[in-house]
């Protein structure tokens, strides 16, 4: 389960979730949309896009990254970074096409492929380095503390520590440099 959760990319609820899938020693992953059928039951019906609230704000169209994954490499498209993982898409989906779970693997596709966007890139630097992926600055913890969330930094650090381990151990920092 917990490696379907990997692939997936919910393990960490980010959209920056660029996980060496041969370090994990656990082969490709479990749902290709440039190759699975499944894609190719979508009948361009817009309510992926329609659903969208990054759409509303980006020029994201999730319905055309479907269309464009089927019959071309997606993976230097900047939309492509701009989805959020909220799943709107997916659960709304008359077809039932795992539209963000190709997003995720479309986005493993292209760190593979050594692209990543330089903002998302600096956060993963930030994240190997420190094991957080939000400074914890006084406007963060300010932040922190109107939203009644912990802000005892200490009580964190073996949290972060083990981060790293798992980012290292992964081979995501490999990956990240690419
Ligand atoms: S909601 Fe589903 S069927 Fe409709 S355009 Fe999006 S992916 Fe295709
Ligand atoms: S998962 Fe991504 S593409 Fe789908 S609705 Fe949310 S932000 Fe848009």
């Amino acid at each position: 389960m917990w490696k379907e959760r990997i692939i997936r990319g919910d393990l960490f609820n980010s959209c920056v979730v660029p996980f060496s899938l041969k370090s994990l020693n656990i082969g490709l992953p479990i749902f290709n949309p440039m190759k699975n059928t499944e894609i190719l039951t979508c009948f361009q019906c817009g309510t992926c896009h329609a659903s969208c609230p990054s759409g509303k704000y980006t020029s994201l169209n999730i319905r055309k990254i479907v269309r464009d994954s089927v019959k071309k490499d997606v993976s230097e498209e900047p939309e492509l970074w701009m989805c959020t993982t909220c799943y709107n898409c997916q659960e709304r989906c008359p077809r039932g096409i795992k539209v963000t779970d190709a997003v995720l693997t479309l986005r493993s596709e292209a760190v593979q492929k050594g692209k990543i966007l330089p903002a998302h890139r600096k956060v993963c630097n930030f994240l190997i380095k420190t094991g957080q992926s939000i400074p914890l600055d006084d406007k963060h913890l300010d932040i922190r503390k109107q939203l009644k969330l912990r802000t005892d930094l200490a009580s964190w650090n073996k949290a972060r520590k083990e981060v790293k381990v798992l980012l290292r151990s992964t081979g995501f920092d490999e990956l990240v440099k690419r």
